[in-house]
């Protein structure tokens, strides 16, 4: 190599970029109100500002103890359904579509999706870690008579402990398979108790058992919805 070459070389090593700066928090803005959509939590952009460079937003970072799924190398199909109007309140309340969860919890959620790989089925995540100020909002927006589907924002959920997540089955292809009742029924077809006939039992059982298997534990109001076996504390944001 010709000597004259080496400082420029050097040169150009100097100039490269310095790494993107810490990732932001994951629910950026202001708490929830009691009664408006979060979905006013996202504003358009105003017009004279301008849109920040793609490369100059860094990915948010999770909340502490909590790990980034997409991050996983994985099967699973993740689709944030809260982070969509796909949902039962027709509206996006999550800012984003990330998906978090326990560290250890995520484990075991990749066994439960090799299991099910294995037999020609896939995990979709329909929602996993979901923020205090959320769970207050779905609270505070429900009608009395329904809130027995949620959980008390006084007591915490397990999905603010970031060990909770809820779950249905894909085929092979990645195409969403018929349950006993669409995520999110609040009616008897979303029980365990329920009977949907002979073919929807057995795919609700398939995912019981591979989910079992990995170490989550059911309720009996929501076949999608499954917990770690290990505690968590909750999470303050
Ligand atoms: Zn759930």
């Amino acid at each position: 190599m010709k000597k004259k070459l080496l400082p420029l070389m050097l040169a150009f090593l100097l100039i490269v970029p310095a790494a993107a700066a810490q990732g932001d928090s994951w629910l950026p803005g202001p708490p929830i109100s009691n009664t408006a959509a979060p979905a006013a939590m996202v504003p358009e952009t105003p017009a004279e500002t301008p849109a920040p460079e793609p490369s100059a937003s860094p990915k948010p970072a999770p909340p502490k103890g909590l790990v980034d799924l997409r991050e996983i190398e994985a099967t699973w199909i993740i689709d944030m359904r809260y982070a969509t109007q796909n949902n039962t309140r027709g509206v996006a309340f999550y800012p984003t579509d990330d998906c978090f969860l326990r560290e250890g919890t995520a484990k075991k959620l990749l066994k439960a999706e090799n299991y099910l790989a294995e037999r020609g089925y896939h995990l979709i995540i329909l929602d996993a870690y979901r923020p205090q100020s959320v769970v207050q909002w779905l609270w505070d927006t429900c009608p009395p008579e329904r809130r027995k589907f949620l959980a008390n924002p006084k007591k915490g959920s397990n999905h603010t402990r970031g060990n909770a997540v809820d779950v249905t089955l894909a085929d092979e292809n990645g195409v969403e398979l018929e349950m006993q009742s669409g995520f999110d029924d609040s009616t008897e077809k979303a029980s365990r108790d329920y009977d949907p006939g002979e073919e929807l039992k057995a795919r609700t059982d398939l995912l019981t058992t591979a989910m079992k298997k990995a170490g989550f534990k059911t309720i009996d109001l929501e076949w999608w919805h499954y917990s770690d076996t290990k505690n968590y504390s909750l999470i303050k944001e």
